[in-house]
């Protein structure tokens, strides 16, 4: 039989084991390539507008050249429309190549990835759940590396340091019996939690607290839970100071709860797998765009949307050359802002618009977190094009499914397997085959719907 430790006896052997690498450099505690390129960063925040733009220019030339000498889709866009990349001098003529959507990932990765993939040493994204639909594409290490510093420096937005000690709440499932990780070397706790009940949001506390977490990284959906949980329970977390949430709209709301009942101040990000868009919160509340990562645009249909309306977005990611993403039509609503921002940075001010999402079903005892373990699920080449989790009160789900032709009985059985399981009964789930999933009135798209009334504001 295995021994099972308790907790705080684990938490103290791990600290003190952590003590042999007191000594080690950041280079080889945080990677070298990216240590390197969030000191870029923490430079570039502060340069003009003019230095911005010939940077994006530049690395958008070089992009541009290697798509088209090195991608079978890219190549026939050009040819299509009679043009080369070196007749791109301008943003205007950039703006002259159609949008990348979401179906010619799909349908055309081949297409689309470099022939030379291979010497940018690729990394696999894969996307599913928080879309509805999955993707699957690469991107190439450099602009892994690019996203890693991003964050890095989000986080310093915030006034997180490397030094500073974050808890990150990871939806996933444990990668051994243990619900916990603490890493002393990086300063993190990660938690581990699917399912979420008074047991597990006891046992995060507690654990938080012994670290002395003073930042949190976390899904919006889990920071509302937590923050019913501590209202009810009249507890304070007396170290933490910040919360980082990525993913849609935070509310006003959002905001206020945090500072009230948890004490902190929220920092919003935005941001998708594919790493076609990319911004975050500063000090001063302003979501200023990575100009150094992404290149973002906002536009109608009548093209340029200006500033201060609402538009659709469109990215390019600005480093990945294993699978160029060049104008990708994100799905996503927003604006760019007029006026920039007090902190002096010269990064580009926008806004994301969406109503409050939800990425958990709630159930007698608690909440799961679905999102992430069905997007594992339906990645696995089934054929789901589409899925959405409608809850209409707490004792049932409908699962609507939108069935792709490879779509077989195994493919339900394993879905709503792993809902029975994450559910753990507690509620009857009712598959649904519909030809398509409505989106909101504002073209999002609801993974998890609900009917429930604290949900959110069915924009
Ligand atoms: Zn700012």
């Amino acid at each position: 039989m295995a021994l099972v430790l308790p907790d705080s006896l684990i938490y103290s052997l791990k600290r003190l084991s952590a003590l042999r690498f007191a000594g080690i450099s950041p280079a080889s505690r945080w990677g070298a390539a990216q240590l390197k390129k969030y000191q870029f960063l923490l430079e570039s925040q502060w340069w003009s507008k003019d230095q911005l733009q010939s940077y994006q220019w530049q690395l958008l030339r070089n992009l541009l050249n290697h798509a088209y000498n090195n991608t079978e889709f890219y190549r026939k866009r050009f040819d299509s429309l009679g043009a080369h990349p070196s007749d791109v001098k301008s943003l205007d003529d950039f703006r002259k190549l159609p949008y990348v959507t979401k179906d010619d990932v799909r349908n055309s990765l081949t297409a689309m990835q470099a022939r030379n993939c291979d010497q940018f040493q690729p990394v696999e994204i894969r996307t599913g759940g928080s879309t509805g639909a999955p993707l699957h594409m690469f991107k190439s290490r450099n602009a892994e590396h690019m996203r890693v510093a991003v964050s890095w420096r989000t986080l310093k937005f915030g006034g997180v340091d490397f030094d500073t000690r974050k808890v990150m709440i990871n939806h996933s499932d444990s990668p051994a019996h243990r619900q916990w990780h603490v890493d002393f070397l990086r300063q993190l706790l990660l938690f581990y939690t699917a399912q979420t009940n008074d047991r597990t949001m006891s046992m995060l506390l507690k654990l938080s607290g012994k670290f002395k977490a003073e930042s949190m990284i976390a899904s919006i959906g889990f920071v509302r839970v937590l923050g019913d949980f501590a209202e009810r329970e009249k507890i304070r977390l007396r170290h933490l100071k910040t919360i980082f949430v990525i993913g849609e709209a935070v509310s006003q709301q959002d905001r206020l709860m945090v500072e009230q009942r948890l004490g902190c101040r929220l920092f919003d990000a935005y941001g998708m797998r594919e790493n076609a868009v990319s911004a975050s919160e500063c000090e001063y509340g302003s979501m200023h765009i990575n100009s150094e990562f992404t290149l973002m645009e906002f536009e109608n249909s009548g093209g340029v949307a200006p500033a201060g309306q609402s538009a659709k977005i469109i990215g390019t990611n600005l480093h990945n050359f294993a699978v160029p993403l060049i104008r990708y039509n994100t799905e996503d609503l927003g604006q760019l802002c007029k006026d920039g921002c007090s902190c002096g940075r010269n990064l580009p001010v926008m806004k994301i618009e969406g109503g409050r999402s939800r990425d958990f079903i709630k159930t007698k005892s608690g909440y799961v977190f679905v999102t992430w373990h069905l997007a594992q699920l339906i990645d696995k080449n089934m054929g789901v094009a589409k899925m959405q989790l409608h809850q209409t009160d707490t004792s049932r789900v409908i699962v609507r499914i939108v069935k792709r032709e490879s779509f077989t009985d195994a493919d339900e059985s394993a879905i709503m397997a792993r809902l029975r399981d994450l559910t753990r009964g507690e509620v009857d789930l009712q598959v649904q085959y519909v030809d398509d999933i409505p989106r909101t009135r504002l073209g999002k798209f609801r993974f998890v719907k609900s009917d429930l009334a604290e949900s959110q504001s069915d924009d």
